[in-house]
């Protein structure tokens, strides 16, 4: 009956498009090839017209506000004892680090869910809650500790950029020796947070160049204990992930480095389209090992799906309202307006038509 209850449950995994505004650049605007039909998107180019549904589309007008009202039912199910995930993906300069990051006035995603995980906190007296935050960078296949206690400055050679994954018998995914800084109100998050971005960025000649070679993750641990005599404290992960560019570089006549670091992402995001893929069709096999992205996001994403697999069937977890009601992992994928990114667009459609 458990069973049945997982292969009904549908889409642990939802997909969200985002389309960037205009903004004063030398791309060409004219033949305008995205257009939004509710949560539809039709691209026009070249005569051809192709249709991609998503689970929610949000328009080039979309304010952040609007983005993160549709994230807070993931926040509520990592306070009640989740896994959940959150991913941006999509090319270079889609607004990615706008929607995790934001700017100063038009906070994003991290912001925002760091700022209403202490409110929810607050409103839920029975349960006391303890949160810590950790951050780390996945460059060609290592992974970076942003929140190390020395950081290791300009160069990937130092400490600290070789951590392990490990998974024990439940399938609960550790990274070895990654900091994990408890934070006990929004005030000390963001510094951290903020922290942990300067030390990704100033590690890089070039700031916008290097996001898109690498993914940055950010962990937050919720330690969740009830008023109950003896009552466990239970632990969940809040994964907030900011991936590298998706634009297929081995096309742009990218060389040495480049091409490698290109590679890498490009790997990394196939991997991580596959796993996906393979839980939305509820497949036996999921290829988790076949990237540091998807081994460490293992446990996090479709942990239903998990469950099933490790033939646990806690019917009290999967009975909660919240078992799997669609909000514990969240794509994101960023497309460009412009004509001139078309063939890029339409990849990133393709990657999420496989997801859904
Ligand atoms: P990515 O991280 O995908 O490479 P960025 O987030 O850096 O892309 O976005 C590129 C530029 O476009 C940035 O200057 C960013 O502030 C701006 N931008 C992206 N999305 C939006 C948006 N929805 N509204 C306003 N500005 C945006
Ligand atoms: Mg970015």
């Amino acid at each position: 009956q458990a069973l049945n209850k997982i292969l009904d449950i549908k889409g642990c995994i939802r997909v969200f498009c985002r389309v960037r505004p205009f903004v004063l650049t030398n791309k060409r605007r004219i033949h305008e090839p995205i257009s939004v039909e509710s949560e539809k998107i039709v691209v026009k180019s070249g005569g051809s017209r192709k249709e991609f549904g998503f689970d929610k589309v949000f328009p080039q007008e979309a304010s952040q506000e609007e983005v993160f009202v549709e994230v807070e039912p993931i926040l509520r199910s990592a306070l009640d004892g989740h896994n959940v995930c959150i991913v941006a993906y999509g090319q270079t300069g889609t607004g990615k680090t706008f929607t995790m990051d934001g700017t100063g006035n038009l906070p994003g995603v991290v912001p925002r869910a760091l700022k209403e995980l202490f409110h929810q906190a607050s409103l839920m007296s029975a349960t006391s809650f303890t949160f810590s935050i950790s951050m780390l960078e996945v460059y060609l296949g290592n992974l970076r500790d942003l929140l190390a206690p020395k950081p290791s400055g300009r160069s990937y050679t130092v400490s600290r950029c070789n951590l392990n994954i490990q998974t024990d018998s439940k399938g609960s995914v550790e990274i070895e020796g990654l900091t994990e800084v408890q934070i006990s109100n929004f005030t000390k998050a963001s510094w951290w947070y903020t922290k942990g971005t300067r030390v990704r960025s100033t590690s890089w000649t070039n700031v916008n160049e290097a996001s898109s070679r690498s993914h940055c993750l950010t962990r937050i641990t919720i330690y969740r204990l009830g008023d109950a005599p003896g009552a466990k404290t239970e632990v969940s992960k809040f994964w907030m992930v900011d991936l590298g560019g998706s634009e297929r570089l081995l096309k742009t006549g990218a060389t040495g480095q480049t091409l490698d670091e290109g590679r890498a992402i490009n790997l990394s995001l196939s991997a991580l389209g596959d796993v996906i893929a393979a839980l939305r069709r509820k497949r036996g096999h999921v290829p988790y090992r076949n990237s540091k992205l998807t081994q460490i996001l293992r446990d996090s994403l479709g942990m239903a799906f998990l469950l099933l697999l490790l033939g646990n069937s806690n019917e009290s977890l999967l009975n909660s309202e919240n078992a799997c009601d669609g909000s514990k992992a969240l794509m994101l994928v960023h497309v460009s307006p412009y004509e001139e990114d078309v063939g890029e667009t339409t990849c990133s459609f393709t990657f999420a038509k496989r997801a859904r």
